[in-house]
This record gives structure tokens, C-alpha cells and sequence, in this order.
């Protein structure tokens, strides 16, 4: 029976969309960096992807990058992906973290969104997942994390309407199938759904009065936090993981159920 192999003392998590200093991404990144990995920050906002590199690395004193990153171009995935392999030490886990919202009603929807949000939410994370497990193969050693969200159970909210809602459904089925071809590489593949948290992709709409409204559905009687995602999410990569794959994570307090 394969042993999962210890994780290398060095290690690299490579974690798209984690450049805004309020979002998943980043507290993540954060949380896995304090825990001794070095971090690569791939982002469309090449600035804050630097400044938060600058600031993990100077908190927690690991190596880090912060790259300017497009997930949904593949030039710009792979020239990213070859400078964090040239840099830092051996990508053990990916977090896709990297998403759009889409706030459009379906009848006012148009096929140049729709695009857009699959291209960054659903091929984003095709691409970079493609390009990173071919050295996690090689390595036969790694994880994988992906974020669907709670939009793709209930069909979405004020912020996330169809295309936002079926990208985050094919994210599960991605998932599934990836793991499907990856055990037998040693690699898990995971996403977590989680309900609404107070970040930049909600454009706003979470204020406080929202959030308690939102709370009495909830059944810990609050709204999630950046914090209680990275949690979750630096456990399914830690060594401790290495028996759950093809899993999605609901992380919305029992909203699900209410
Ligand atoms: P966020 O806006 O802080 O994070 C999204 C990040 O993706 C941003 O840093 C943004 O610059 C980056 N990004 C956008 N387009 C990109 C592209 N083409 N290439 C690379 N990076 C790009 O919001 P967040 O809430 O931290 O979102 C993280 C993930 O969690 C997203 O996939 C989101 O859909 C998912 N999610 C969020 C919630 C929520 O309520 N906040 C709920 C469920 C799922």
C-alpha cells in the first residue's frame, strides 16, 4: 500500500488570487507561511501580489514571490509558474483561490460575462492546476485546493448569480475527476464551499447590518471569516491530509442546512 511521503522540510505553496489584504487567499497564505512554507502570491494585481509577498516574507521570515499573474492566459500561468520553480523550493500545495463574481441577473447576463467569469473561476484553475501538477508528479507528492462556494448548492445570492453559481459547480466536478487520475501520483485534490465572507469580491454588499440579518440563518450565529477559511484550507495541504481527496468542504456555519 503507497505510504504518503514525509513533506520536505522546505516547501513551496503556490496560492492564486491571494493578493488582496482582505481576502481568503491572502489569510492563507498568511497562515501557511507562519507554519514554516514558503509562499508564492499569483495575482492579476501584480502590485499587492508584491506588497503581500514583501509582507508574508518580513512577518514570517520564509522565501516568497508575488507575481503579476492572468490565471485564465496560459503564457502568463506558465512564465509565472517557471520563475516559482526556478526561485523557491518544490511546489508541494496549490491553492486556487484566484475568482470573479458576477453580480448580472440571468435574463440581463451576456455571453462576454459569462465568459469572462469561467474563464478566470473554471479554466483559471484548469490551467494553473495543469501546469503545477506536472512537477508534483514528478515529485509523486502533492495537494491540491480549489474553491467552489455555497453558490453552487443554493443557487447563488445578491453577488453571485448564474455564471458565478456554475462555475463554482463545475469546480466540484473538476475536483472529482482530477483526483480520480491522481492518487496513484500521491496527490490529493480538494475544494472547499464556503458561505459568504466579508471580502473584495462581494463588492460591499456584506455590511454589518447584512451580515446579522445573515447570521440568524446561520447556524454558529455569525458570518464566516477569512481566518476560518484558511484553516480549513492549511489543513487539506498539510502532511495530515494525505487520506482525503475528491472531498468538497462546506464551511458556512450550517447556512446549508437552514
Ligand atoms: P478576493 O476578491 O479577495 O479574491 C479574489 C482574488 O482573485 C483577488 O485578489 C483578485 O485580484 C484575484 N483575481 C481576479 N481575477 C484574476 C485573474 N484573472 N488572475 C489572477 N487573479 C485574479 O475575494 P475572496 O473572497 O478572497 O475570493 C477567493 C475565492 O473564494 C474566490 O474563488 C471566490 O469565488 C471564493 N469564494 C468567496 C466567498 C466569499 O463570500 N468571499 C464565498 C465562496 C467562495
Amino acid at each position: 500500500m503507497p505510504e504518503t511521503p514525509a513533506f520536505p522540510a522546505e516547501r513551496t505553496a503556490v496560492l492564486t488570487g491571494a493578493a488582496s489584504a482582505r481576502g481568503i487567499g491572502r489569510a492563507t497564505a498568511d497562515l501557511l507561511a507562519s507554519q514554516g512554507w514558503s509562499v508564492a502570491v499569483l495575482d492579476i494585481d501584480g502590485d499587492a501580489a508584491a506588497e503581500a509577498a514583501r509582507d508574508i516574507a518580513a512577518r514570517h521570515g520564509v522565501p516568497t514571490l508575488g507575481l503579476r499573474t492572468d490565471v485564465s492566459d496560459e503564457t502568463s500561468v506558465h512564465e509565472a509558474v517557471a520563475r516559482v520553480e526556478a526561485e523557491l523550493p518544490a511546489i508541494v500545495a496549490l491553492v486556487n483561490c484566484a475568482g470573479i463574481s458576477s453580480p448580472t441577473d440571468f435574463m440581463d447576463e451576456t455571453r462576454e460575462t459569462w465568459d469572462r467569469v469561467f474563464a478566470i473561476n473554471m479554466t483559471g484553475t484548469f490551467l494553473v492546476t495543469q501546469r503545477i501538477l506536472a512537477g508534483m508528479i514528478e515529485r509523486k507528492l502533492g495537494r491540491v485546493v480549489s474553491i467552489s462556494s455555497i453558490s453552487a448548492q443554493r443557487g447563488g445570492g445578491t453577488y453571485s448569480k448564474s455564471a458565478y453559481s456554475a462555475s463554482k459547480a463545475a469546480i466540484i466536478g473538476f475536483t472529482r475527476a482530477v483526483a480520480r487520475e491522481m492518487g496513484e501520483h500521491g496527490i490529493t485534490v480538494n475544494c472547499i464551499a464556503p458561505g459568504p465572507v466579508d471580502t473584495d469580491i462581494m463588492g460591499g454588499t456584506l455590511t454589518e447590518e447584512r451580515k446579522a440579518g445573515m447570521a440568524e440563518d446561520i447556524l454558529v450565529g455569525r458570518v464566516g471569516t477569512v481566518r476560518d477559511m484558511a484553516a480549513l484550507l492549511a489543513f487539506l495541504v498539510s502532511e495530515d491530509a494525505g487520506y482525503i481527496t475528491a472531498a468538497t468542504y462546506d464551511i458556512n456555519g450550517g447556512l446549508q442546512i437552514s
